[in-house]
């Protein structure tokens, strides 16, 4: 199987499935336990607080001015941190991923900013919207990376403008982390997202991190674990592997970054080649590993089980939970019509993608797309 879906999740690396595997089966480790396993337990979980500190450049000197919260997904951090501001006013970008955007559809304090024909958010509809505000209490959620298209948001100015009508802001950090290498102190966003799965962990952990300072409210009441920010007997063994993932990928991040901007200029040259391909975001700053093809002469859902038939797993981008596709909003809110938006295509390579891969990707897809 050509396995070119590494958005959807990645390969775990090895030396971290070997020390959740020894870890889990050992258990006892319960971190809020006083005898000698639970305080193992404890410096196990912060020592990988530490590497995820390190992974997003925060210096030893400053680790203290960010708070690191453990919780069971990308997702879940998404949700806490949105939670926290259900009395005032939440304004997202229109590509953001479900777990932010779908807030939209069930609460009425969502705004959302829309963004141009390449998925740049519309700094002047930000600050329209921002300035019309009468919300004391405000925060933006603007994606670094897209998972889509991985067009890269320039973060930086966008807090710069929040900052001036006093808005906190919020980055999910999601598709960037493993990808690009993430300075959260110059970006100086108030909180962030990161997911485990995503560059070599285990699934089913993320974390969301936020400047200490500034409060924040738990959505899961219990026994008060992670600074009573969520409570839940920790899941050590793939904290653990998060830790041991983010100090893998620093370790490996400009290797791979390499490694996969060559083999995504390889792959958009052939197909650009045929002439009638359009790459999501072509000419814009985007992850090394994430390449969205529209050829609105084919179905999405058609050309995925062509190339599946084929042994390629790749993904329109718009599957949701059940594995269906549904018309990919973030390409609507790009201004594409339904029909191309109904043709997309997502390619997102990872730190084991070979060339031989890319070349049998081409190949079939030139194939599939002869008959
Ligand atoms: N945010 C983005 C940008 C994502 O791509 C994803 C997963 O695809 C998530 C959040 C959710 O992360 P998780 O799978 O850990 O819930």
């Amino acid at each position: 199987m050509t396995y070119l879906d590494h958005n959807a999740t990645t390969n775990i690396y090895q030396e971290v499935a070997k020390i959740m595997y020894d870890l889990a089966s050992t258990g006892l480790y319960n971190p809020s336990a006083i005898h000698s396993y639970g305080r193992k337990g404890k410096s196990l979980i912060e020592s990988s607080r530490k590497e995820i500190a390190q992974l997003l450049n925060i210096p030893n000197d400053n680790f203290k001015e960010y708070q690191i919260t453990f919780t069971a997904s990308g997702t879940e951090a998404n949700n806490l941190i949105l939670s926290n501001f259900k009395n005032g006013e939440i304004f997202i970008s229109a590509i953001e991923h479900p777990s932010i955007f779908n807030h939209s559809k069930i609460s009425n304090n969502v705004t959302i900013i829309q963004v141009d024909k390449d998925g740049l958010l519309d700094l002047k509809d930000l600050k329209n919207k921002l300035e019309n505000s009468r919300s004391e209490k405000k925060l933006l959620s603007v994606m670094l990376a897209n998972n889509n298209n991985g067009v890269i948001q320039p973060i930086k100015e966008i807090v710069k403008i929040a900052r001036e009508y006093g808005v906190l802001v919020h980055s999910d950090f999601v598709q960037a982390a493993g990808k690009i290498n993430i300075n959260i102190i110059d970006l100086d966003v108030d909180f962030a997202s990161i997911s485990a799965h995503k560059f070599g962990g285990p699934m089913g952990v993320g974390a969301l991190i936020g400047k200490t300072k500034i409060h924040l409210e738990p959505i899961i009441i219990g026994g008060g674990q992670e600074r009573g920010l969520r409570s839940g007997t920790e899941n050590v063994p793939a904290i653990v592997g998060f830790g041991k993932a983010a100090k893998i990928t620093k370790k490996e991040l400009e290797n791979n970054i390499s490694h996969m901007k060559k083999l995504q200029k390889k792959l958009e040259e052939a197909l650009l080649q045929r002439g009638d391909i359009k790459i999501v975001s072509h000419n814009k700053l985007r992850l090394p590993n994430t390449s969205m093809l529209i050829n609105k002469n084919k179905k999405s859902e058609t050309q995925l089980i062509a190339l599946d038939m084929r042994s390629i797993a790749i993904s329109s981008g718009s599957a949701c939970s059940s594995g269906k596709t549904v018309v990919p909003y973030d390409l609507l809110a790009m201004g594409y019509s339904k029909e191309e938006s109904e043709s997309a295509l997502r390619i997102s390579i990872g730190r084991n993608t070979s060339k031989e891969d890319i070349e049998k990707f081409i190949t079939t897809y030139n194939e599939i797309n002869a008959l």
